[in-house]
């Protein structure tokens, strides 16, 4: 199974471990990371696994300008057997090199990634949380490290892999959020970079994220881009409705993330034999089914939070509650099995686990 061999330097010091029962997202990581090294006539060279450390590059290397990079983000969970677990790790190396596509950055050996994933979990397994809800959160990403200000395609990159124990995301039970419906700025446009994970889609949704937090709203809904009219995405995770009895998500459009949560929400959607639509969703619609009462649930998808059931929109001035702004029954089943599955706990029938 395993013909990459990475050169493996292992750290004379161990950190110290954060507990594992109060874990932030994000704030720590562990002993070790992969690197791999792009050199234009070389390709992909070197992969490694060193102790973690600060990177030195260049101040003109080019990431830092023009932005050029892709990331990923996945988990890994330990199960009662002691066994760590990845959720579908080949779709996120997918999405990478879909990304890689998109910011001309050259495409990675996928296998040679999961590969990485496996052995860098291995080297520091001690490092994932045992406690309810925590998982290990990974990171892969690629920069352009080419001195150079020219805006171009960067001749030189590094892929680097580092992973972070976290935290529940619910820390007692799934909670409804309150969403602010954006319509001034926007996410992506079709054409632009919506549909890949690179900094800059992240760094231009702040502003509006700031703007719903200072009225007490937890994330965004973002509309398109061109007509300001057809639903996109919650915050950062993909969005679902339950209109009458039907599950309805925006189909891909070029300006939506594939979310794998998404993918594995519509494989077990349609498992259960419950109808599914991916069409475009109006906001109009939206607060149509709501004024009818057919709007009988929302939910984001995605790695972080896995099922984030939505209790109010705010639009146009007004509140529009969805399911007395509790968890819904698809919300709940979703969220039990997708974790259940992830932590070993239930039968993994579709092949999602490595
Ligand atoms: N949309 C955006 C913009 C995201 O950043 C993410 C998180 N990667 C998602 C959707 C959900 O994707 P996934 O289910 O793969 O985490």
């Amino acid at each position: 199974m395993n013909d990459y061999q990475f050169e493996i330097n292992l750290s004379s010091t161990k950190k110290q471990k954060p507990a594992f029962d109060q874990l932030v997202f994000g704030r720590n990581f562990t002993d070790h990371m992969f690197v791999m090294d792009y050199t234009e006539g070389r390709g992909w060279h070197d992969p490694r696994i060193i102790p973690y450390q600060p990177l030195q590059l260049d101040p003109s290397a080019m990431v830092f300008h023009y932005g050029q990079s892709v990331f990923e983000g996945l988990k890994a969970y330990l199960t009662e057997d002691q066994e760590v677990l990845m959720f579908r790790p080949y779709k996120n190396m997918e999405r990478l090199n879909r990304s890689n596509n998109r910011l001309c950055i050259p495409a990675i050996d996928e296998e040679l990634a999961v590969q990485a994933l496996r052995q860098l979990i291995s080297v520091d397994h001690d490092w994932v949380p045992n406690e309810e809800g925590t998982s290990l959160y990974i990171r892969p990403f690629i920069i352009s490290t080419e001195p150079y200000l020219g805006v171009a395609a960067s001749h030189q990159y590094q892929f680097i892999i580092i992973m972070s124990p976290v935290g529940a995301y619910y820390k007692e039970g799934i909670n409804p959020v309150k969403i602010a419906v954006q319509s001034e700025y926007v996410r992506a446009v079709k054409g632009g970079t919506g549909n890949a994970k690179t900094g800059g889609n992240y760094a231009s949704s702040l502003k509006a994220q700031e703007v719903a937090e200072k009225s007490g709203y937890s994330q965004v809904l973002w509309l398109d881009g061109k007509e300001n009219k057809y639903v996109e995405e919650v915050g950062s995770m993909n969005i679902f409705f339950k209109i009458n009895g039907e599950i309805v998500t925006p189909e891909l459009n070029g300006s939506i993330l594939e979310g794998v949560t998404r993918n594995s929400v519509i494989e077990l959607i349609k498992h259960w034999e419950i109808p599914l639509s991916e069409r475009k969703v109006s906001i109009d619609e939206i607060y149509e089914a709501h004024k009818n009462g057919q709007l009988e649930e929302a939910f984001g998808t995605g790695t972080a939070a896995v099922i984030s059931p939505i209790g109010e929109f705010f639009w146009n001035d007004e509140k529009l509650v969805i399911n007395n702004g509790e968890t819904g029954e698809i919300s709940r089943k979703l969220y039990d099995t997708l974790t259940g599955i992830q932590k070993g706990k239930l039968e993994d029938k579709f092949g999602w686990i490595v």
